[in-house]
């Protein structure tokens, strides 16, 4: 049998139910106050969702749902359609070991004054790593000032 979602008005909370899919338009009844509770769509569950705030889940298991999706914590700070489980930053990327090799002889160029930018100025030893993430061109050479 599907699973379908329901939705109890007088608990503001969703659930779901196993059901027959001739039955899954009737309304059944809700696991805490045993009130009829209707199916949601799955198609109106985002618009629902927001129009609505927060539902909580029956039986409640602390979670409430963010843009359709199970989050732990409500969104306190930010912008209203972002959630720090929602919206996970990448995590840095790790650097090869080719790269971090190359990094070093760079810093060691930079130490002797001979590293410049594609401009030619001169790169210090400490704004090696930063220039190389942010993909600059450094070059080894005597810097023109
Ligand atoms: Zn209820």
């Amino acid at each position: 049998m599907p699973l379908y979602e329901y939705f109890c008005e007088p608990c503001n909370g969703i659930f779901e139910e196993l059901r027959p899919m001739r039955e899954s338009s009737e309304p059944v009844p809700c696991p805490e106050c045993f009130k009829d509770a209707s199916r949601i769509m799955p198609t109106s569950f985002a618009a629902f969702t927001f129009r609505e705030g927060y539902p909580r889940r029956i039986p409640d298991d602390g979670k409430y749902y963010h843009l359709g999706q199970k989050v732990s914590k409500l969104v306190s700070s930010g912008r209203p359609n972002e959630h720090p489980e929602v919206n996970k930053p990448e995590p840095p990327r790790k650097k090869l070991k080719g790269e971090i090799s190359e990094i070093r002889d760079m810093q060691a160029e930079a130490r002797k004054g001979a590293l410049t930018d594609l401009s030619g100025n001169r790169v210090k030893p400490s704004e090696v790593a930063s220039m190389a993430e942010q993909g600059r061109v450094l070059k080894k050479g005597t810097p023109r000032t």
